[in-house]
């Protein structure tokens, strides 16, 4: 896609901006209160933006509600809505280079790893108007009395919420299928990373997508939490820790309103016995230390035969100690700070939790010397860990690896599945077949074998256990939007068009 090198860059200016994007709008908040982002590697101010009060959530959910109700969007044809989409994607295009700046500045996540992030929207966006074509908006059926006409219509207003770890990359991967199905969104992106949502909606505002479909209101989790429960929402898809997913779940439960949960997860990589780990380094460090751990689906867990354990540490150690930690906007840094002064309290604290519960320390642990400012942990990796130690059990979301050893195949998987949670994982194997078949038997969502990426392309993407309810990607994700309704046809009746015909992918038949 060509980026330009941003690398040389000397300062920046502190991003302001005044107003919230509210129905397509430009709109002062109706509060007074600001976020004030703070670059997790210099700890300074790089960006100030209103904080959405709870009448900005309401105007945008109006705005959301009126483009639902009175269209045009959920009654144009997904051929028409892709091509808002494909324009959008054109007018974000351009705005991808500020986009990892931005990234980089709010969060604080190597260049390296927005640029990999960024370099994903345009195949996104690519992929999901093919699985597109596999989602079946109109349906004829034989049914046991007659025809059935199967509908899958747009569900409405959906109420979305994102995380700060990849923050462009995750509202992508729930507003452009949202849109391509026919529903207005109401984006509340996290407060640590409301800065590179502006590119979004100024990408928006310029794709002329219609009024009313798209509105970002950054805040806190009480705007969250108000935006999840505001009685014209139809639908809720969250992106974030699975404590913030059970609140979530609780107060949709109570509404009945659907929602998706992509949550944590405390995932595993399986080595298998004998194989050679020396070509799969760079592959199983980016599945688990990528973003300095920060990602969802890290497989933090390190499972290893004991007859290749000592091994296979020396060879891991001597990997990541040449791994270079430092200023994020670098193009050579692989681990930048991490997100916020509280995640790194929480890493910290995870790092006594292992120590004090017996495991080892065999790299990193403290602070990395000469960063003076910043939010960095070293890259840190525990041997003689347990699966019922804390820090093999809960998500730390940083860059701490666990390698435990087993005996067999089956003490291997007994101790992947042994988790609260189900999201991702992969399997290192010299015999692909064997990797499939043990693959088959991990209980999460998500799977990878060797140097597949970890969360594939357009297969679902979800999580079982805590990690999550239903998915995202794939035309499964798409369905998510869509709401189910069958028609039964009296006996004898015969619609004046064929179920071979193609779907005119209105919502009516
Ligand atoms: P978080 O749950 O603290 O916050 C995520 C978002 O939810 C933020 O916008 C926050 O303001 C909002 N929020 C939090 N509690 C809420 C509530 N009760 N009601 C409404 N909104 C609420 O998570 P985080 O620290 O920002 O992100 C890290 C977490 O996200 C990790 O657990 C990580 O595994 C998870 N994550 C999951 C995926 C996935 O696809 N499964 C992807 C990225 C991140």
């Amino acid at each position: 896609m060509g980026l330009p090198d941003f690398s040389q860059r000397e300062g920046y200016a502190v991003f302001e901006r005044d107003t919230l994007f509210i129905g397509g709008q430009w709109l002062p908040s109706a509060g007074s209160a600001q976020l004030s982002v703070q670059s997790p590697s210099t700890e300074e101010i790089v960006g100030i933006v209103p904080a959405a009060d709870t009448r900005d959530v309401d105007a945008a959910v109006a705005a959301g509600r009126e483009a639902f109700d009175e269209g045009p969007w959920p009654h144009l044809s997904v051929d028409e809505r892709a091509s808002f989409l494909v324009r959008l994607l054109e007018c974000l295009e351009g705005r991808l280079p500020e986009a990892i700046e931005l990234q980089i500045d709010e969060m604080g996540g190597t260049r390296a790893f927005h640029t990999l992030t960024m370099s994903g929207v345009v195949p996104f966006l690519n992929r999901m108007l093919f699985d597109a074509t596999f989602v079946r908006h109109r349906e004829l059926r034989e049914g046991t009395a007659g025809k059935v006409v199967v509908l899958r219509q747009p569900i409405g207003v959906v109420g979305a919420i994102t995380p700060w770890n990849a923050p462009v990359m995750v509202a992508i991967s729930k507003l452009f299928p949202s849109l391509l199905m026919g529903c207005p969104m109401v984006l509340k992106p996290a407060p640590e990373s409301p800065l590179s949502a502006y590119l979004l909606a100024e990408a928006i505002e310029e794709a002329e997508i219609p009024h009313g479909v798209v509105s970002i209101v950054a805040g806190g989790s009480d705007i969250g939490a108000y935006l999840v429960s505001h009685p014209d929402i139809d639908q809720v898809t969250f992106t974030g820790s699975s404590v913030g997913g059970q609140s979530i779940a609780a107060a949709c439960g109570q509404l009945l309103r659907p929602v998706t949960l992509e949550l944590g997860g405390k995932s595993a990589a399986l080595v298998l016995e004998g194989v050679d780990m020396q070509p799969h380094f760079p592959q199983l460090i980016g599945n688990s230390l990528r973003n300095s751990g920060q990602i969802c689906i890290s497989t933090n867990r390190i499972l290893v035969h004991q007859s290749d354990h000592d091994g296979f540490v020396e060879q891991l150690v001597e990997f990541v100690a040449a791994m270079k930690v430092g200023d994020p906007h670098d193009a050579t840094t692989d681990f930048g700070p991490l997100a916020a002064a509280r995640q790194r309290d929480r890493v910290e604290h995870y790092i006594a939790s292992g120590l004090e519960e017996g495991a080892k320390i065999v790299l990193g642990g403290g602070r990395p010397a000469g960063l003076e400012k910043g939010w960095y942990v070293e890259p840190t990796i525990f041997v003689n860990v347990t699966n019922d130690m804390r820090i093999a059990r809960e998500e730390i979301f940083g860059p701490v690896l666990s390698v435990l050893s087993y005996a067999s195949e089956d003490e291997a998987l007994a101790i992947a599945n042994d988790s609260d949670y189900g999201l991702g994982g992969a399997v290192f194997a010299a015999d692909v077949d064997q990797a499939l078949r043990v693959a088959s038997r991990i209980e999460t969502g998500t799977c990878a074998i060797n140097e597949a990426p970890p969360s594939g392309g357009g297969g679902p993407f979800g999580g079982l256990k805590q990690s999550g309810l239903g998915c995202e990607r794939g035309p499964e994700g798409l369905e998510s939007f869509l709401e189910l309704k069958s028609i039964s046809l009296p006996r004898g009746y015969e619609p004046d068009w064929s179920a071979d015909e193609p779907e005119p992918a209105v919502t009516t038949p």
